[in-house]
């Protein structure tokens, strides 16, 4: 007896099982999909490069050939593919804002000096804003100074270096400040950079301009200016620049429903 009632209930229960998996496939097949109801445009096609080389809408900086974007760029030693730093700065002659800007840079191999005075460059966005390059394999100088270091503001999360004489590479994701009509500063700056690769700067928010001599500060400017390559005496070698600007891609909203009354 007691055997039957144990076989009814094991079998009420495997019923109740087997509706419970149905009603859920009914539920699932019921589901509706989410739209948002924004019409985005087409993402435009991008064709990437070989090899960290220009993808198809980049502006090429510098292909190895000549330093014709650039004003001061006929001070610089250019051989084999390769532009060694001398003599000044070089600025380019086209203006940017936000940006995606790749370049590769090899410290001098036969290091001299140390700090600050070994491999020193570094890339001004906007002339004011500069990610450090220096020597920094092995080599100590403040932290907020060394290699892949947003200049006195802000390290590098890791010390990402290769040896001197080696080819590095810098990806950086470039956000201008943007300024209110008071000149007010309504977002600030904001710079990420992988460098061989490694995450060192994670979408930092620049607190003003990066100075050597005084506080971090902003002072209202346009949209875009010229990006400046630094020289300061050491013959550090670059290859491979180039840059995409930035677009924002927006989406049309859906109209806002008319409530029923
Ligand atoms: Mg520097």
């Amino acid at each position: 007896m007691k055997s039957l009632r144990t076989w009814i209930l094991c079998a009420v229960a495997s019923a109740v099982s087997v509706t419970a998996v149905l009603l859920l496939r009914d539920r699932a097949d019921a589901q509706v999909e989410y739209k948002s109801g924004i019409v985005w445009p087409e993402p435009e096609v991008v064709t990437p490069g070989k090899d960290n080389g220009p993808p198809s809408d980049a502006v090429v900086l510098f292909d190895g050939t000549n330093l014709s974007k650039w004003n001061g760029g006929d001070k610089w030693i250019i051989a084999d593919g390769v532009a060694t730093a001398a003599k000044s700065g070089i600025t380019t002659k086209d203006s940017f804002g936000d940006c995606q800007f790749h370049l590769e840079f090899a410290s001098p191999a036969e290091v001299k000096g140390n700090g600050q005075g070994r491999g020193n460059s570094g890339v001004y966005f906007m002339g004011k804003y500069e990610v450090q390059i220096l020597d920094s394999f092995e080599s100590k100088t403040y932290f907020d100074g060394q290699c892949a270091s947003i200049y006195k503001q802000h390290p590098p999360l890791v010390n990402a270096c290769r040896k001197p004489g080696e080819w590095q590479s810098y990806d950086i994701i470039f956000e201008a400040p943007r300024f209110d009509a008071e000149k007010k500063v309504t977002r600030p700056c904001i710079i990420t950079v992988l460098q061989n690769g490694i995450v060192v700067q994670n979408h930092f928010e620049l607190i003003g301009g990066t100075y050597y001599d005084r506080p971090a500060a902003y002072a209202a400017h346009g949209p875009r200016a010229p990006i400046n390559i630094q020289f300061h005496g050491d013959p550090v070698k670059f290859r491979n620049i180039w840059i995409r600007e930035l677009k924002e891609i927006v989406g049309k909203k859906p109209e806002p429903k008319e409530e029923k009354k």
